[in-house]
């Protein structure tokens, strides 16, 4: 076949899948915004017969056909193309070798999951999600296994999230942050310094906690005609397109900064998305390109810019507006502080920048552990609660506020936590690398974060997924080192806690 047709074909995949990915990710978009509960099931068997196709289109012999005659063509085909076709292949190769009934199957566990780990959370009844869970962490190791039967299947689960990680490297990193972040935390724990933030936590009406949201969005420079904000019981952002992006939040009456930095977090994803590069649109290459990338961006805009003393200076004044009657007598000192309290505590997305990783720390270890086999899913609940009491000195109440709290396991991403360590730490440095150019405070104080986003741009965003991880960052930030991570937090919170 030419390769002017051999493109065409290509072009025409690419569409397809696009379109299926569109239409399955508003079905998930739905079911968890609008949908009533008793569609689950209609819901179901539409996703079932669209799966099929997806299938189809990822691991089919057409497709198969096509993609290895595109392969033998690699000398004359542009590096998007190039990259595109490696890409699609590496997704047919790993697809084809589920059977197509299994593959199927898994997509309607997933569904039926997200709704049951939905009332579990409610009720606070893991009894009830045990049996999905177990069937999603089984399914995943069989699927590993499928991939590459010479790797270990939580190795293979890790490298899906973030290319070229493993359990060696996670294991290296975890243990640099665990020996110097464990004595900073007890460090704080023992300092005299007790900020409040008593205020966060009185009435806060949520149509206006609704305008902060458009305020926040406004001042990230998400551009509302193509992301829009919706609200769930957790929240996410789900790109269709860099046309159409949503995020969502979820608001609570007493504690407003659950919201604010949820949309910060979902924002700084969502930016990410909107600005890849024009030439990437209608390729499998139009979207971030691993976890831990994507992570650095939701987390840079939420903790190093949202929970920064610039930016509070800023919120302060906005907040003011918005609630004058909570922000009587509220100092920036108080704010700054306030949004930047190091506590031991139950929820890992309302962690603070400073325990957070231990959050994800123990998600690691406990995955690990279920897929490696040295404990069961009944058995997850007592080792979450023991493991959030040695390393958080806590006791956790109800599963709803222990194993339950996130939506991950029911989504089936397993293996996908580390990379909210890694991508905090991947922003660190960025954040060092940023000021080399920028005066990146100055910036943020100034109100115009426009060319930080567009540092961000142009080393990150535009280039979607036209390349791994490791060398996307590198090329920016050059070897990644776990210090630049450490020293920021340990700069930031012995100033904080006066140590
Ligand atoms: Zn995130």
């Amino acid at each position: 076949m030419e390769l002017k047709e051999l493109i065409e074909r290509l072009d025409r995949l690419q569409a397809k899948k696009k379109a299926y990915s569109h239409a399955t990710g508003m079905l998930y978009y739905d079911s968890v915004t609008g949908a009533p509960k008793g569609g689950a099931e209609n819901r179901g068997n539409t996703l079932a017969v669209l799966s099929e196709t997806v299938y189809e289109l990822s691991a089919g012999e057409k497709t198969g056909q096509l993609l290895s005659e595109l392969i033998e063509k690699s000398g004359e085909l542009s590096p998007v193309t190039k990259r595109a076709v490696n890409e699609l292949w590496r997704e047919y190769e790993r697809t084809k070798k589920i059977p197509e009934s299994e593959y199927i199957e898994y997509q309607m566990l997933l569904n039926e999951a997200e709704n049951v780990w939905h009332s579990a959370k409610i009720n606070s009844d893991f009894k009830s999600f045990a049996p999905y869970l177990e069937k999603i962490f089984n399914t995943n190791i069989r699927f590993a296994g499928y991939f590459d039967p010479t790797e270990k299947p939580y190795n293979v689960m890790l490298d899906m999230y973030e290319r070229g990680l493993n359990t060696e490297r996670c294991d290296l990193f975890f243990s640099q942050l665990r020996k110097k972040l464990v004595p900073l935390i007890a460090a704080v724990s023992e300092s005299s310094v007790k900020p409040d933030n008593l205020f966060l936590k009185q009435s806060y009406p949520v149509w206006r906690q609704r305008q902060l949201s458009d305020w926040l969005m406004e001042f990230m420079g998400l551009n509302r005609n193509h992301c829009a904000i919706g609200e769930t019981e957790h929240p996410f952002t789900i790109p269709f397109d860099k046309t159409d992006v949503r995020i969502t939040t979820h608001y609570y009456e007493r504690d407003m900064a659950s919201s604010l930095y949820s949309v910060i977090h979902e924002g700084g994803h969502a930016l990410y998305e909107l600005h890849t590069s024009d030439e990437l649109k209608n390729t499998c290459l139009g979207s971030g390109v691993s976890m831990g990338i994507h992570e650095s961006q939701s987390r840079f805009y939420e903790n190093i810019i949202g929970r920064g003393r610039p930016f509070c200076a800023l919120l302060l004044g906005k907040l003011r507006e918005l609630f004058p009657e909570r922000m009587s007598g509220v100092t920036e000192d108080m704010l700054y502080s306030a949004v930047n309290i190091s506590m031991p505590s139950l929820i890992r997305i309302e962690a603070d920048e400073l325990t957070y990783s231990l959050h994800v720390m123990l998600r690691y270890e406990l995955e690990k552990a279920v897929v490696e086999g040295s404990l069961t899913v009944s058995e997850l609940p007592g080792a979450w609660n023991d493991k959030i009491k040695e390393y958080l000195g806590i006791d956790v109440p109800d599963d709803a506020r222990g194993v339950l709290q996130d939506s991950h396991w029911s989504g089936g991403s397993i293996g996908y936590f580390p990379a909210y360590a890694l991508g905090s730490a991947y922003g660190a440095q960025m954040l060092a690398k940023l000021k080399e150019s920028i005066d990146v405070d100055a910036q943020i104080a100034s109100g115009d974060i426009s060319p930080i986003s567009a540092w961000l741009e142009d080393k990150i965003w535009k280039h979607g997924s036209m390349f791994d991880p490791a060398p996307l960052f590198e090329s920016c930030c050059g070897p990644f080192d776990p210090t630049y991570y450490t020293d920021y937090l340990t700069r930031k919170f012995t100033e904080l806690y006066n140590l």
